[in-house]
């Protein structure tokens, strides 16, 4: 099947709670969804949905929502249910692919027990419930790797709250750190596209595989495909500012015939990840994983 752009392809990403939701650079990860759309000529828009915006689920493709301190989390769990609920619950059934980090992921889930004050009642989505287990407890900080989808994730955690899975489907399985609740190995959760996790703004520069799910899913949704074909106006990566991208990544999506198998490319075009491979393959070694460094640098063709 051969689809027929004129325009552009473009995204536009819900950015939930930018101003009290924003820990640990957790707006890296929106920096990395534009530089790698950037890149392949994709426009991604990003709106910033505050207090009292309401969320309208056909105006997005993509929703981000991060972490943030307790005093923080009371006011947006409020919001969540007053203004976001019902257009959040129909994007998320509707396959839209949601990332939410930390204090955004356990207000995603039924409920959020801070160690003072009333519980925080969440939505829902995820099918768990978090506790702080109060200021004696120590929190959980760190570098944290995982397993997911036959790689790794890594990333940086710091929360004192611990989720705990019901039925929920976790993201991944903890290699080092603490995850969900630093007891039974796992971190995050799954619902549909909507993705919880404890790691915060590191994670989608550190992860480019894990950048490109969230985007293929976004992509595949929008425009209902499995792969676009891209002219190629060379195959060889050339360099440019610096770093080396495919040519495919910077031509204009529009295709009008069926073009052979060879000049075809994929949904997302592939980048030059050596960079952020390389900072994913660091940190594997800083938690003394070495043999996954190992693997992901193999992988990649790094080394
Ligand atoms: N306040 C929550 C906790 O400590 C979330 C913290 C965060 O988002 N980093 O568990």
């Amino acid at each position: 099947m051969t689809f027929h752009f004129t325009q552009p392809l473009s995204l536009t990403l819900g950015h939930l709670y930018p101003d009290q939701l924003n820990l640990y650079g957790d707006r890296g990860n929106i920096m990395t969804l534009q530089w790698r759309c950037q890149q392949r000529g994709i426009h991604l828009r990003v709106v910033g949905l505050g207090i009292g915006d309401a969320l309208a689920p056909d105006e997005y493709d993509l929703l981000f929502i991060g972490g943030g301190q307790d005093r923080e989390q009371a006011p947006v769990a409020q919001d969540l249910h007053d203004m976001k609920a019902i257009g959040l619950w129909a994007a998320i059934e509707d396959d839209m692919p949601v990332l939410a980090v930390c204090g955004g992921y356990q207000l995603l889930a039924h409920y959020y027990r801070p160690a003072d004050g009333p519980d925080m009642h969440g939505l829902g989505v995820f099918d768990a419930w978090t506790i702080h287990k109060g200021a004696q407890t120590p929190r959980c900080i760190g570098d944290v790797a995982l397993s997911w989808n036959g790689s790794t994730l890594v990333g940086f955690e710091n929360h004192g709250g611990r989720t705990y899975l019901r039925t929920a489907k976790p993201l991944g399985r903890i290699l080092k750190g603490f995850g969900n609740n630093a007891e039974d190995h796992t971190e995050g959760a799954i619902y549909r596209n909507a993705y919880g996790t404890y790691l915060h703004g590191s994670l989608l520069p550190k992860n480019p595989h894990f950048a490109d799910h969230l985007l293929r899913l976004a992509l595949q949704r929008k425009y209902g495909m499995q792969d676009t074909p891209l002219v190629l106006a060379e195959s060889e990566p050339e360099k440019r500012n610096g770093r080396r991208h495919s040519r495919a990544a910077l031509s204009t999506n529009t295709l009008d015939t069926a073009l052979p198998s060879d000049t075809v490319a994929p949904l997302l075009a592939p980048l030059d990840d050596t960079l952020e491979w390389e900072a994913h393959a660091a940190l594997l070694e800083r938690l003394g994983l070495y043999t996954e460094a190992t693997t992901i640098l193999h992988r990649q063709q790094i080394i």
